[in-house]
């Protein structure tokens, strides 16, 4: 098996999403497990409809429906599929903007709706393409965490509830990235990038033999690209330099990415969405 993650901005629209499907259908032979990101600035929007709830206004879930909405439309699918979701996220808000609190338990909670919103469009996307794929939020299937909403780290027994369930599965697991769930049942997120770490937790889990992250950049880079037009793409990293880059503030990837591939010894590769026969 290997791991293929797909960040926000590879998954930004339908055409996008359209073009990971290919991607992966591509890899079917080396029975792929997805981590999917929510759609490009969703989690941004999600963290400022929290803010303004708190402060008193049940903010309109109106954007984050019409980019999802939109998906749905221009991929031919059922908006059934997170008008569900969409009202838990209404209800959530208006209840913060009537008792006037955000915990870093329910800023999880409101945050987690960009996976489990997107994972469900790009699952049925994938059906609809002919690939048998099915949907799961990471906490269904074995991604137990810690208690530090905001940076929880998967607990030691997730491994194992991870391979026992996954490996039962015959259709492509489509799964969320950033969110797992405390034993008492409180949804949390590993941290902003935290797809990342998710693919690496997953990968462990089931020994994958690979792990892949595709993003819309080129790779790792010398240097942040916008700050540094000379920036050059890295050919290969160790684990130590690249959880050093990540450590010190590189964008690429989440700091505690590396860890878990680095436990198990699983190469992880970049690779560029826009151009798939390139890796870096
Ligand atoms: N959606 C989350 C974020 O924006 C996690 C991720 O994309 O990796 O931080
Ligand atoms: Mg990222």
């Amino acid at each position: 098996m290997i791991v293929m993650k797909f960040g926000g901005s590879s998954v930004s629209n339908a055409e996008k999403i359209r073009q990971v499907i290919e991607i992966v259908r591509g890899r079917l032979p080396r029975k792929p497990l997805v981590i999917v990101s929510a759609l490009r600035g969703v989690t941004d929007d999600l963290f400022k409809l929290g803010e303004q709830a708190v402060r008193g206004s049940s903010p309109p879930v109106e954007p984050v429906r019409k980019r999802h909405l939109e998906a749905i439309r221009e991929l031919g699918l059922d908006p059934v599929l997170v008008e569900p979701l969409l009202g838990e996220l209404e209800a959530l808000l208006k209840g913060i903007s009537l008792v006037k609190e955000l915990s870093p338990r329910s800023l999880d909670y409101i945050v987690s709706f960009g996976e489990r919103l997107s994972s469900r469009v790009i699952a049925a996307a994938f059906v609809k393409a002919g690939v048998a794929a099915e949907q799961h939020d990471a906490f269904d299937i074995g991604l137990l965490t810690t208690e530090e909403h905001g940076a929880a780290q998967p607990l030691p027994e997730a491994d194992g509830e991870i391979k026992r369930i996954v490996s039962k599965m015959a259709k492509v697991p489509i799964v969320t990235g950033y969110i797992g769930k405390t034993k008492g049942g409180s949804i949390t997120t590993l941290g902003r990038n935290g797809s990342d770490y998710s693919a690496t937790i997953f990968g462990a889990a089931i020994d994958a033999d690979e792990i892949e992250i595709w993003s819309d950049v080129d790779g790792i880079m010398t240097a942040d690209p916008r700050l540094a037009p000379t920036a050059k793409p890295i050919d290969a990293l160790t684990f130590a330099e690249a959880s050093e880059l990540a450590y010190y503030g590189g964008k690429v990837l989440h700091p505690a990415t590396i860890t878990p591939a680095m436990r198990k010894g699983i190469t992880v590769r970049c690779l560029i969405t826009f151009k798939p026969d390139n890796n870096c």
